[in-house]
């Protein structure tokens, strides 16, 4: 039996990077995935005619993981066809990186929703079905530097710093109905986020990496993969770092 047999998932972001990794991770484990992405459309419809192809279960909805309104739809939309949702992953994210005295309220509100408010919009829709389906796991990417902070990025460090209080409470809030909520904090991944850096910067990030190099989408796809499954049963309210040693 595959790890995710029978479950639903939903995985915001899923057109690239990361997000990319978990969808196929959790197709070829077994789930119903549906995930979003906010204007890739080829990408995401090329994910989806290849995981088909391999007999997986996915669809792809174009969806703002800021709005409150498009995630209330979103989740209408699964819940009617899939009849009920497992595991959510809350990926899709943003960098808007300036020092502090350079940022603008633009650059920081962007962040800030694309982060943060777009947690709190789809982890408020599923919490019914979840607790009507009495269980469900929920997922929010957030970083290792929303645990230690980073010079340049205090948008997106407080937004991934909000991801674990809020993980914390809502573990606290629906441990008794059991649904779980963790956080996973990946160190520095290769993707497009992590190209956007010049080369001095990343050969500064990796030394100060005990492994000694950057971790592969799949690797974190991975701890997702363990974080909504059941062999995660016992596990709720946690930071789990997937960062090479860097948060050590
Ligand atoms: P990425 O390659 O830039 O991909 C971002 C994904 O999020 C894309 O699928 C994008 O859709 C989607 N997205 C962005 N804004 C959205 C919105 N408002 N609504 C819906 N989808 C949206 O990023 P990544 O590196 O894979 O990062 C994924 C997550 O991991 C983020 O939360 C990031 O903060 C976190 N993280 C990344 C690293 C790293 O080193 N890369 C480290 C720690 C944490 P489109 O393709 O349509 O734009």
């Amino acid at each position: 039996m595959k790890l995710l047999e029978n479950k639903v998932a939903i995985v915001t972001g899923g057109s690239r990077g990361i997000g990319e990794a978990i969808v196929r991770k959790f197709a070829a484990n077994g789930a119903v995935v549906v995930f979003t992405y906010h204007s890739s459309s080829d990408r995401a419809n090329a994910i989806v005619e290849e995981l088909t192809a391999d007999g997986s279960q996915v669809l792809a909805l174009q969806s703002d993981a800021a709005s409150f309104t498009a995630a209330e739809e979103l989740i209408k939309e699964v819940v009617g066809k899939f009849g009920k949702v497992d595991v959510l992953v809350n990926n899709a994210g943003i960098t808007r990186d300036n020092l502090l005295l350079r940022m603008s309220e633009q650059q920081w509100d962007e962040v800030m929703s694309a982060n943060l408010k777009s947690v709190f919009n789809l982890t408020k829709q599923v919490v019914r079905p979840m607790m009507k389906n009495r269980g469900g796991s929920i997922i929010n990417i957030s970083s290792v530097v929303g645990v230690f902070g980073n010079a340049g990025q205090a948008n997106y460090s407080a937004s991934k710093a909000g991801i674990i209080g809020f993980s914390k409470s809502v573990a606290k809030e629906l441990g008794s109905r059991n649904v779980r909520c963790n956080a996973l904090a990946p160190g520095f991944v290769g993707t497009d986020m992590t190209d956007a850096l010049d080369d001095k910067t990343k050969e500064g990030f990796i030394s100060a990496i005990p492994l000694r190099r950057l971790a592969e989408s799949e690797e974190i796809a991975n701890a997702c993969l363990f974080l909504g499954s059941d062999l995660s049963s016992y596990i709720t309210g946690q930071v789990l770092s997937v960062c090479g040693g860097m948060n050590t």
